[in-house]
């Protein structure tokens, strides 16, 4: 593939990686479509709802918080901060943010500014003479000059295999840690000073959900089990792993929690990854092909949001 311009883009994946990608080609005046399994926006960063009796209650069910330490992410942080959606979240840390209203709020923003099928797994790749098609797509028809995969690397490795063995061997050489979550409201607020709380064994993090900025609703509480806790738990009925994490919370914080109104467990087989090496973006000019994800740098937002404006950068430097 020699020059971009006017090429046909398909991004598998509209997380904050896939998204950071589409976001930077567009500066470019490249204009990307994107496929994306969920039906809504956020990946990692997504936003659960819950009916109770008390009404609906959201919740991040992923990503909790994230930090800025590269120039460019802080001023799209800030960039972020004066459109109001994200702000510090000081409970978690000095230099902790948070989407706002929830946490998918930029991955939505970026969203909207491009063309995302939701509800579109992509199977498998297919390559033919007029281009890349992307089988399980309702587009199926369609043709693109390059395909970029943004999905975590479990994911990414069988679409990769066929076309380029060593991008798919980065991506098998990924491996995330699991994370079983437990979203919980209460009619009453959970006696503890803390609304950020680090814990060790059972219970590796619970935040008051509720506490965030710009949040409503009633008192509402994310668990996160460690990654050792989960890896042993993992096959475990969800009724157990609310039963287990809502009784650590009570031993971490010597209080008595009130009955919740709503409890619900989600297990995250691929949540979060180590951090890796940074060998550049994965990037087959000849075929189209590429990769970006967290999965190529580290467990972090900030790392997903770099490796897909390196992807970006990387096809523009190669380009004829
Ligand atoms: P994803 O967000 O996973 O996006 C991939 C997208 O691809 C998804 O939208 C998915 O639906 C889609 N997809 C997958 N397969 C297909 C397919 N076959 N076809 C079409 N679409 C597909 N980071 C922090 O900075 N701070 C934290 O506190 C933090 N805590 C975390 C806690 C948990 C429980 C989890 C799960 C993650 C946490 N992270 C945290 C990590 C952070 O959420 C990720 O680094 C980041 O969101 C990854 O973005 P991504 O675009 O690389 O991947």
């Amino acid at each position: 593939m020699q020059s971009m311009t006017n090429a046909r883009i398909a991004i598998v994946g509209a997380g904050m990686a896939g998204l950071a990608c589409a976001t930077r080609l567009g500066t470019s005046g490249i204009r990307v479509t994107l496929f994306d399994k969920s039906r809504g926006p956020g990946g990692r960063m997504s936003t659960r709802r819950i009916g109770t009796r008390l009404g609906e209650v959201a919740f991040d069910h992923g990503a909790q918080y994230f930090t800025a330490r590269d120039p460019g992410f802080i001023e799209q942080v800030h960039a972020w901060a004066e459109a109001g959606i994200v702000a510090p979240w000081p409970a978690a840390g000095a230099d902790a943010w948070v989407g706002v209203p929830a946490m998918n709020a930029p991955v939505r923003l970026m969203a909207e500014a491009c063309e995302v099928h939701w509800s579109s797994r992509i199977e498998a790749l297919e390559r033919h003479e007029d281009g890349w098609a992307l089988r399980g797509a309702v587009a199926l028809q369609r043709r693109f000059d390059a395909v970029l995969i943004a999905v975590p690397a479990e994911q990414a490795g069988p679409l990769l295999l066929p076309f380029d063995s060593g991008m798919a061997a980065r991506a098998d050489a990924a491996n995330a840690a699991p994370c079983w979550t437990v979203m919980a409201a209460f009619a009453d607020p959970i006696a503890s000073a803390a609304d950020a709380v680090r814990g060790q064994g059972v219970l590796g993090w619970a935040a008051r959900n509720s506490a965030k900025p710009g949040r409503q609703g009633p008192e509402a509480w994310v668990l996160q089990a460690t990654p050792e806790w989960s890896h042993l738990h993992l096959e475990d009925a969800a009724e157990d792993v609310v039963q287990s994490l809502l009784a650590s919370l009570a031993a971490e914080l010597d209080a008595r929690l009130p009955a919740p109104v709503a409890a619900i467990a989600h297990r995250w087989r691929y949540a979060r990854y180590g951090s890796a090496q940074d060998l550049g973006m994965p990037w087959n000019a000849v075929l189209g092909l590429g990769a970006c994800g967290d999965w190529l740098l580290g467990p972090r937002v900030e790392c997903a949001w770099l490796a897909g404006a390196r992807l970006a950068a990387a096809m523009a430097d190669v380009r004829g």
